[in-house]
């Protein structure tokens, strides 16, 4: 029986929420195209368990016609009968309806856009570009009539007799003119990749106006006198062109995926032109569905620039970059894809933050990555160390974020030494503790610092380079986080002598306190604090340190661009155990050459720890000029 011509209304709560969805989705106007795309799959998807064996090819097909000022989007799946766009496109759409008004005022309009799909609204998205919208279907149900459905507002519509002649569904948008960008195929297929780049039946897009192409094709077999295929002229339109990746790497079975293909895939989707490092594949059936790929990419130390993205989908329909409900935040540093089919995706984001399945997925995640870097730190030792300096940014910045991730990979946190090799804490432990006051040292500027380095490198100590961005906020970590025997602290190479103290007879009548006042007359500075200690090494005359909480401080506070910055504090520490010190006790702090050599001995301490001030300088360079004089008239 024909479908007979029908006016109507969509429902009463249609009235209130049209205009709504309009303006709430003001800024996700393009997520049209996801909901029609994944409607026509999801009609695929029915059309082929209902007829299993059916053979027919199956596609979506996204046609722009410029001239018409149409899109439209095109499937080869099961049709609707009337009744049934009457039950599914005119009723049921709003069944939530009420409910979401209630539910979302006054929140964002991004939840609003998350949440479209969920009360089954996705349809209705298409009015947020068109000023009218035109159903041509056909139910694969045998014997059944085609269905031709308009609505210019998506609030009053009218269902007549349709003209489609095989199976499926043309949903026609009449593209507004303040949404004509959309008539652009740039911009549909930049659309369509992002969201529909990896759905399950290939998806084309057609230019309903182009152009056709002189093309050089082979007549026959036929050949010319040189022996080459004969080829003549044509011209033909351009084919239709393919969107999507059917069969994305993530639901392969990892067993089945060769390196070559990880790379491929991160290269293209990720639009990298390097390799990644290394990538976890996950595949999860039980307790919840879960496929994705992370990649590690080469971070080096400009961390604090890096981007990563991970797309999240759902059933391999895109939904968003970066969710991070879903995605523990310190992994955002990555690039990769997860796939949840199960996630209630399309619901708020506040409620995705309560949701106990969602923190599940979020900690299997962050255990799958620790147990990677974890079997590479055991099996793979040479390997993971070759990639520390890469992925060292974000294991650190992952300790800091995450206490359990911390605790799941500790043992593999390497420290990377001034000889280049690398260390666990514990293997640092181990070999240092000892001979030190059980502190690691590091520097976090091996060139400026490095006559201090050599100190203690010289003692066969090791010194950990700290030089990345993060490692100011990780050693704090360290000290204070974790277990009591967890718990280490950091010495930079200029903050104290301790780790450089020898047992040593050497000087040990010299009087601390005048020796302090003599420095402190010579170098016209009345608070410097001045130590006698003795040193490993006695040729050393004097270092100056800076004590390492107050300078962190300082550099905090310079950071956070402190208007009053505080100055800077260090000791003086001499070297009992050095002639040139020994030779000074005693003297007269006002002679010439006893303050000559004082300020000497500071400047040259100074030095070692950091170059001069440019005055400073200055005043060595004659200071020292006048002593080599003095020596020579001696
Ligand atoms: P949802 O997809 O969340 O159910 P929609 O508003 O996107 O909500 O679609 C409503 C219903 O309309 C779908 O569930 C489906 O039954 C029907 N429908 C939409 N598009 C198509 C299509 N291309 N082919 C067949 N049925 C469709």
């Amino acid at each position: 029986m024909a479908v007979q011509k029908e006016n109507g209304s969509v429902s009463i709560d249609a009235q209130n929420i049209m205009p709504v969805i309009k303006r709430w989705l003001y800024s996700d106007k393009d997520i049209f195209l996801r909901e029609t795309v994944s409607n026509a799959c999801d009609a695929i998807t029915k059309f082929r368990m209902l007829h299993p064996d059916s053979g027919e090819e199956m596609q979506v097909t996204v046609t722009v016609d410029q001239k018409k000022k149409t899109i439209r989007i095109s499937d080869t799946g099961i049709g609707m009968t009337a009744e049934e766009v009457k039950k599914y496109i005119n009723q049921v759409a709003f069944s939530g309806a009420t409910e979401f008004m209630k539910q979302f005022e006054g929140d964002d309009a991004k939840e609003k856009g998350d949440i479209i799909g969920h009360f089954g609204l996705g349809f209705y998205s298409v009015f947020m570009v068109s000023d009218k919208v035109e159903i041509e279907t056909l139910s694969s149900e045998e014997a059944a009539e085609p269905v031709h459905w308009v609505s210019q507002d998506g609030m009053d519509f009218e269902i007549s007799g349709g003209a489609r002649a095989s199976h499926g569904t043309d949903i026609i948008l009449h593209i507004s003119k303040e949404e004509k960008e959309f008539l652009e195929v740039w911009k549909v297929r930049e659309v369509l990749k992002r969201y529909c780049g990896f759905m399950a039946y290939p998806i084309f897009l057609e230019d309903a106006n182009a152009k056709p192409v002189e093309k050089e094709v082979p007549v026959g077999d036929e050949k010319n006198e040189d022996g080459t295929p004969k080829t003549e002229k044509v011209t033909e339109l351009p084919k239709p062109e393919k969107i999507n990746d059917t069969d994305p790497l993530w639901l392969r079975n990892p067993k089945d995926c060769k390196d070559e293909d990880y790379k491929e895939f991160y290269h293209r989707v990720f639009m990298d032109f390097e390799d990644p490092l290394f990538w976890i594949h996950l595949n999860v059936d039980y307790p919840f569905n879960l496929k994705g790929i992370l990649f590690f990419p080469k971070l080096k130390n400009d961390f604090g620039t890096h981007e990563g993205q991970i797309k999240l989908f759902s059933g391999q329909v895109f939904v968003a970059d970066n969710i991070k409900e879903v995605i523990p935040e310190f992994l955002m540093l990555l690039k990769g894809v997860i796939d949840c089919p199960d996630l209630p995706l399309n619901v708020s984001r506040s409620f995705l933050q309560n949701d106990g399945y969602v923190k599940k997925i979020s900690s299997h995640i962050t255990k799958k990555v620790a147990d990677k870097l974890n079997s590479l730190m055991n099996k793979e030792r040479e390997t993971y160390e070759g990639y520390w300096d890469d992925i060292a940014p974000f294991v650190k910045y992952g300790c800091i974020k995450d206490q359990k991730f911390y605790d799941q990979v500790k043992g593999s946190l390497l420290l990377k030494k001034t000889d280049g090799k690398y260390v666990t804490l514990e293997e640092y432990k181990a070999a240092n503790f000892d001979k030190t006051e059980k502190k690691v040292y590091y520097t976090n500027d091996e060139k400026r610092q490095a006559a201090s380095v050599k100190l203690y490198t010289d003692r066969g100590i090791d010194v950990a380079v700290m030089n990345t961005l993060i490692d100011g906020n990780f050693m704090s970590f360290l000290e204070y986080s974790g277990t009591e025997e967890d718990r280490v602290s950091f010495a930079r190479v200029d903050a104290d002598v301790d780790g450089l103290k020898e047992e040593s007879e050497e000087g040990k009548d010299l009087d601390a306190d005048s020796m302090q006042s003599l420095f402190r007359s010579a170098l016209s500075q009345e608070n410097l604090e001045v130590k006698l200690e003795s040193l490993g090494d006695p040729e050393m005359t004097a270092m100056v340190t800076e004590d390492e909480q107050m300078r962190r401080y300082k550099e905090m506070s310079r950071i956070y661009g402190e208007r009053f910055p505080m100055p800077d504090r260090f000791t003086l520490v001499l070297n009992r155990r050095n002639e040139t010190i020994q030779a000074l006790a005693g003297r007269d702090p006002k002679d010439e050459t006893t303050i000559l050599l004082c300020q000497q001995i500071y400047d040259l301490a100074r030095m070692a720890a950091q170059p001069l001030e440019a005055e400073d300088i200055t005043r060595f360079l004659e200071r020292s000029r006048k002593l080599l004089g003095m020596v020579a008239k001696a």
